[in-house]
């Protein structure tokens, strides 16, 4: 079991050795943790894939130390300059033609690679020492809750990866907003995520975004259930709560406090001021500890979808996805529940 450490110019420098010695490493990102290993080192992407689980057709997001790297993995073109200079570093990841060097494990086998400058300055110091870029989805299993500290990480793979640095917990705690840029120099939404699509209209226009229908040929890991505790978990479909049996261990995610307890086991709360950012930022971890309540059910009350809130909302409905894709109201499903 390897423990976390602190990251510190010492630690940064033995992980950078690790990735140049063909090893992989968990490091913090102002998105979530990633787990990283150096494009030129095709067996330690491979380890990756092995060590998450991850299907071979998902792409890894490739990291560089700065935007003037850009050059070295993929074609750059008008948009991405614009949308680099104002969003990099940052939780923007551009998806462009690969270049040469970007080994195809890495995308893949598709002719494009995702890219983007990470926000963190362990993060940047590490790519930087590392001497090459970094490919690095997040640090846990696939299909489970992404990490926002260096403990979820320990927790969730602490035995197959080399070092672990902790960093604290992300800022942003949402994974990255994914956008491809085609040839046409047509700009299409891929995923939500920590930079809102209207910030992104703001700089380059109008952005088509993908139907859910197209997604899994467009960005191949956008799996419908995806970012999911055990738990099973019910995506509210109003912010009204009703009374819940008490024999039931039922936990609650909510925006803001409720006015009263209405039964939960456990109330865990993202935001008092329910700030979108605030509650972004906490969502991944009250995730992790509602997991760890041996809850039967969770219930997540919805949030505005502005701003952040779109992201915070695709991941909810994707950690909630049953097979049947539905939300429930908060009647209609306690009803269904007592009919069982
Ligand atoms: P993550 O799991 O956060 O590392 O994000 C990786 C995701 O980026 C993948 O699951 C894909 O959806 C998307 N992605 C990465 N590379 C590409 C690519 N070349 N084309 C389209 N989507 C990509
Ligand atoms: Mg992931």
């Amino acid at each position: 079991m390897v423990e976390s450490m602190f990251a510190t110019e010492n630690t940064i420098f033995s992980a950078a050795l690790i990735l140049r010695q063909g090893g992989i490493v968990a490091f913090p990102t102002e998105t979530v943790y990633g787990l990283g290993a150096s494009i030129q080192k095709p067996q330690a992407v491979a380890r990756v894939f092995e060590v998450k689980r991850r299907p071979r057709f998902d792409p890894l997001i490739v990291h560089i130390a700065r935007a003037k790297d850009l050059h070295l993995v993929a074609w750059s073109n008008d948009l991405a300059k614009r949308l680099a200079d104002v969003f990099w570093p940052g939780p923007l990841t551009l998806v462009l033609l690969k270049k040469e060097p970007v080994p195809d494990i890495v995308t893949a086998g598709l002719p494009t690679v995702a890219v983007r400058v990470p926000d963190n300055d362990i993060a940047l110091r590490l790519i930087d020492l590392a001497g090459y870029p970094v490919a690095a989805p997040s640090a846990n299993l696939f299909g489970c809750i992404s990490p926002t500290t260096a403990s979820h990480v320990e927790e969730n793979m602490g035995r197959a990866v080399d070092i672990i640095l902790d960093g604290g917990p992300c800022r942003i705690g949402l994974e990255s907003t994914i956008l491809a840029i085609d040839r046409e120099d047509q700009p299409t939404l891929l995923r939500h995520g920590g930079i809102p699509v209207q910030e992104i209209e703001k700089i380059i226009g109008p952005v088509a975004v993908t139907k859910s229908r197209d997604t899994v040929v467009r960005a191949p890991g956008m799996l419908p259930r995806h970012y999911a505790p055990r738990t099973p978990i019910l995506l509210l479909k109003g912010t009204q709560l009703m009374p819940i049996e008490m024999d039931r261990r039922i936990g609650l995610l909510a925006l803001t406090r409720p006015e009263k307890n209405f039964g939960y086991r456990t109330v865990e709360v993202l935001s008092q001021a329910g700030d979108l950012r605030e509650a972004s930022a906490n969502l991944f971890a009250a995730m992790h500890r509602l997991d760890a309540t041996g809850l039967d059910l969770i219930h997540c009350q919805p949030v505005p979808e502005s701003g952040i809130g779109t992201a915070i909302m695709d991941r909810l409905r994707r950690a909630a996805f049953s097979g049947h894709g539905k939300q429930f109201d908060s009647l209609s499903n306690r009803k269904g529940e007592q009919n069982k």
